[in-house]
């Protein structure tokens, strides 16, 4: 399958199954927003549900809810109000605006080398030094002096890089003047470094001990296009680890373990992981890791691992004045504590899990003569944890009392699962149906289950089929949801 078709069908089926919609369809849509629809919404419960259980039952990790808008010197002391800015260029032309890395990036193999090659002649410059030149922004009139505009197609039309904040603004109060600014905020951690010591305090905790956090972060990012990928309204499941700095090293390589695992238990194929290693540092960080996936546009950072130092907090205690430290009773040393940080999407994990569960399959099919011949089924192979629905119920036939006792099954399951009864069309179509949104149990309620109460239950990937009482489904579908 060709890899830009399988994102195509992917947004096609998450529409029309009830997984993502376009945010305001209706009225031709909003740019980088998008809305979750009825299966969707539950497998993205289920995995912010599973990332939840994973960071905060233990003992030296707690969870928090922060309110989304926050006082604006918090953004101040984070950098963002200063540095969180990509740099721009506008067409003068035809007034499109591109950022100017990812215009570069997007340059063919044949005009980015004539590209170079100019600017080496002209500039008289070598490898290295022509690398640094075209990267830096306050070059971007030169650099683009020859390239044509992706949109007009027009040459040498684009302005000098200008940054352009990423944060939305809004007001606070009825009064819009300066002094009420605020913003939505674009990541969580910061509503997590503000609460450091309210949760020590409270949590009665001790370092090491992390604080986690799952909710909505907005960024007005200009290139909004790969699906979820890069949204402007997204959610993030951030966990900051508080340690003593003396300790860095090793609970760094803990937490990029643990956060590697989970992507790896919960189906995503290993071939389809790589760990990148920043070498070029934020300002803020010792050391950095990017947790990528393996999307059909190439790869992408699903999550990033963080040695953030002590940057955070002092930058807190600065701005606040209030001392973000932590006096250690029994060595009687006072420090500010560094943070190794786990960032992850959950909108942007959501995309990998699905793109990662999509697959068409060749599968036998017995024809209404009984000849045989093959077709393909669209399945999604998502992990039972995370798949919306976990079993459907199905009557063979519209008669003998079946309907009736499916729907007792379905009742009985529902107070346990998300289940979904069916009655219509062939049982075959019926599994098909199922095999499209990813749900893994299918059970089938027959002439057999009249005379032995049995039933079948057949199981997505292998299509497999087992007999089951149906009076014992509850207990052993939760085995294998569980332990699957
Ligand atoms: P990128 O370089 O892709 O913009 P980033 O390095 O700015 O990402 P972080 O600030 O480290 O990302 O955010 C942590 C995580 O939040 C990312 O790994 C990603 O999963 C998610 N994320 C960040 N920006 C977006 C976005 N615009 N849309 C969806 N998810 C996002």
């Amino acid at each position: 399958m060709a890899k830009t078709d399988i994102t195509e069908k992917i947004v096609s089926l998450a529409k029309r199954r009830g997984f993502v919609f376009q945010s305001s369809e209706i009225y031709g849509g909003l740019n980088g927003c998008w809305d979750y629809g009825p299966l969707g919404v539950e497998m993205l419960n289920n995995i912010k549900q599973s990332w939840w259980k994973e960071m905060t039952y233990r003992e030296n990790v707690e969870g928090i809810d922060a309110a989304i808008l926050m006082h604006p010197k918090v953004w101040e002391a984070s950098g963002h109000v200063d540095n969180f800015t990509d740099p721009m260029v506008d067409c003068k032309e035809c007034k499109a605006r591109f950022r100017y890395d990812i215009l570069l990036e997007g340059l063919s193999e044949k005009a980015a080398k004539k590209m170079k090659e100019d600017l080496k002649k002209e500039l008289n410059l070598d490898d290295d030094k022509i690398k640094s030149f075209i990267e830096d922004p306050d070059n971007s009139e030169k650099v683009l002096s020859t390239v044509n505009c992706p949109n007009c197609g027009r040459n040498g039309t684009f302005t000098k890089a200008r940054s352009f904040n990423l944060m939305f603004k809004t007001y606070i109060g009825p009064v819009e003047d300066s002094s009420n600014i605020v913003f939505l905020r674009p990541e969580t951690a910061q509503g997590i470094y503000v609460n450091f010591l309210n949760v020590k305090e409270a949590g009665r905790q001790k370092l090491p001990f992390g604080i986690a956090q799952i909710g909505k972060a907005f960024r007005n990012e200009i290139n909004t296009k790969n699906f979820l990928f890069r949204t402007r309204e997204f959610e993030q499941m951030e966990m900051q680890f508080f340690i003593n700095p003396k300790d860095d090293g090793q609970w760094f390589e803990y937490w990029k373990e643990q956060r590697i695992n989970w992507f790896v238990k919960h189906g995503i194929k290993k071939e389809n992981l790589n760990i990148h290693e920043h070498e070029k540092l934020a300002h803020y960080a010792k050391a950095a890791v990017d947790i990528e996936y393996k999307f059909p546009f190439g790869w992408g950072e699903i999550e990033g691992i963080h040695n953030r130092t002590d940057f955070d907090l002092k930058r807190h205690t600065e701005y606040s004045g209030k001392k973000l430290e932590y006096f250690d009773d029994q060595t009687k040393e006072r420090f500010i504590p560094y943070v190794i940080e786990t960032s992850a999407g959950a909108s942007r994990s959501f995309m990998a899990f699905l793109i990662n569960a999509y697959d068409e399959e060749q599968v036998a099919k017995e024809n209404s003569d009984g000849s045989k011949s093959t077709e393909v089924r669209t399945v999604l192979h998502i992990h039972p944890s995370f798949a919306p629905v976990k079993a459907a119920v199905f009557p063979l036939v519209n008669r003998d009392g079946m309907q009736d006792i499916a729907h007792n099954i379905t009742e009985d399951l529902r107070k346990h699962f998300r289940v979904f009864y069916d009655d219509s069309g062939a049982v075959g179509r019926r599994y098909r149906r199922q095999d499209e949104c990813g749900t893994p149990y299918c059970i089938t309620v027959d002439s057999e289950t009249l005379t032995n109460g049995s039933v079948t239950v057949r199981e997505r990937d292998s299509m497999e089929q087992v007999r089951v009482h149906k009076d014992k489904l509850t207990g052993y579908l939760s085995q294998l949801i569980i332990s699957n």
